[in-house]
């Protein structure tokens, strides 16, 4: 069994959803299920209805899953484990208060070292226990030795029982803490593959130990993806990059067949360039992406969109831009040469539909040529309506090209008029209104 576990705290990031197809692909090449876990349990942190948006954008992607869990309906298996621990000495009750942990945290920073819990309330008699009235929290101890795991793609990794340290599982609400809830949950679904991005590395030795602390044996193999940078600054892809946001993405245009094209052969060597998801099922391997930070390139993002645009059957496409008539699929595949995206190829599209009232410089072969389309029978071809305005208006040239590409695409210039004047030809009467 595979997981992709969000948090429904923001937008969700491309580094998420670089991370949910990868749980996809792998879980489909080892014929083991998917299922979503929303991970819930920061309640001052999750923004209402993100939950809603994550499910969301895995339908557009087409990412199925066997079954969806919010992780705060296993509160009771939290809890009941947590007590299991603390009956066995493996967790404490720990009561020191947030001043006294401050003032530790403060101490180890002046003396540049990692702030590590003191272990105060570890030997703290049942007695005392019991008739301390106080909030705790409850806290694992740390292991006696060292947890080794191996990554897929980073290799080998040795943390020292002060690495890990006495942390808290439960709150003094009693509700379970990010490391403690994941550890507990992906034991409890039987996960095979933990694959998430590398900013859980530290994380991991951490959920193993309370696994081994509630003697758990199966081994997890864990898949750590490296941070995603933006390849114009550099730096990593934050909130603040616009295009991290999948949303966005979708929003400026981009198909979610190209975004997870993209997303998969970032940082990655592939047999082609451009493919779907289930064609990268065929040949993806998880231990060929490479170990160092993957570069978003949006010029790269956009070039893979056309191509997938290309690819889309024109009715298709004709719907996607909010028609039925595979002609205008046709005609947003030729504004491709200077489009790139849904958005923009929208945005050459309207024009040509909006009512246009005059011609800069033009004026006076503008309603001329209006008036003459107007009353103008059909012609099927455009040198035959071409032939005929300039037998009506006499208009040649400059003053017959610039006003009549106005009128029937709403711009000066762009693709040629001929190639145009076939698909929309339908809607003369709409476009010369
Ligand atoms: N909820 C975590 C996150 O959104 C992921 C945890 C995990 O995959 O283990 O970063």
């Amino acid at each position: 069994m595979l997981r992709f576990a969000p948090s429904p705290t923001g937008d969700m990031h491309i580094g998420n959803l670089r991370v949910a197809i990868f749980n996809y692909i792998v879980s489909k090449q080892l014929n083991e299920d998917l299922i979503i876990r929303i991970e819930d349990t920061d309640l001052e942190r999750n923004i209402e209805g993100k939950d809603k948006e994550i499910l969301e954008i895995l339908g557009l992607f087409s990412i199925e899953y066997k079954s969806l869990f919010y992780q705060s309906a296993n509160l009771k298996y939290h809890q009941k484990m947590a007590l299991q621990l603390m009956t066995q000495k493996k967790a404490f009750a720990c009561f020191c208060s947030d001043d006294k942990l401050d003032e530790l945290r403060e101490e180890a920073k002046k003396e540049g070292k990692p702030f590590r819990y003191d272990g105060f309330c570890e030997n703290l008699s049942d007695e005392t226990v019991l008739n301390t009235n106080a909030p705790f929290t409850v806290r694992i101890k740390k292991p006696e030795h060292n947890i080794k795991f191996t990554d897929l793609l980073k290799g080998d990794f040795d943390y020292a029982p002060f690495d890990i340290d006495s942390f808290i599982i439960l709150r003094q609400d009693k509700t379970p803490t990010y490391n403690y809830a994941c550890a507990v949950d992906d034991m409890l679904m039987d996960i095979s593959v933990v694959i998430r991005g590398e900013d859980h590395v530290s994380n991991t030795p951490k959920q193993i130990h309370v696994r081994n602390s509630l003697g758990y044996e199966k081994e997890i193999k864990y898949v750590h993806l490296p941070i995603i940078l933006n390849a114009q600054t550099g730096k990593k892809m934050s909130k603040r990059d616009d295009a991290s946001s999948v949303k966005w993405l979708i929003e400026q245009g981009f198909l979610p067949s190209a975004i997870a094209n993209y997303l998969v052969l970032m940082g990655n060597k592939t047999p082609t360039e451009i493919f779907t998801l289930e064609e990268a099922i065929e040949w993806f391997k998880i231990e060929n992406v490479s170990k160092s930070s993957a570069k978003f390139d949006i010029d790269k993002l956009r070039f893979i969109n056309r191509k997938h645009i290309e690819l889309l059957d024109e009715m298709r496409l004709s719907k996607i831009l909010g028609f039925a008539d595979a002609d205008i699929g046709k005609l947003g595949k030729i504004f491709l040469e200077e489009a790139s995206t849904i958005k923009e190829i929208k945005e050459k599209i309207e024009p040509i539909f909006t009512p246009k009232n005059s011609c800069e410089g033009f004026e006076e072969e503008f309603s001329k040529l209006k008036e003459c389309l107007q009353k103008a029978p059909f012609f099927e071809d455009y040198e035959e309506l071409k032939k005929y305005v300039m037998e009506q208006t006499g208009l040649k040239g400059k003053n017959l090209f610039k006003p009549l590409r106005y009128i029937l695409t709403g711009v000066d210039n762009g693709p040629n008029i001929s190639d145009i004047y076939p698909l929309v030809k339908n809607y003369l009467g709409e476009i010369i209104k």
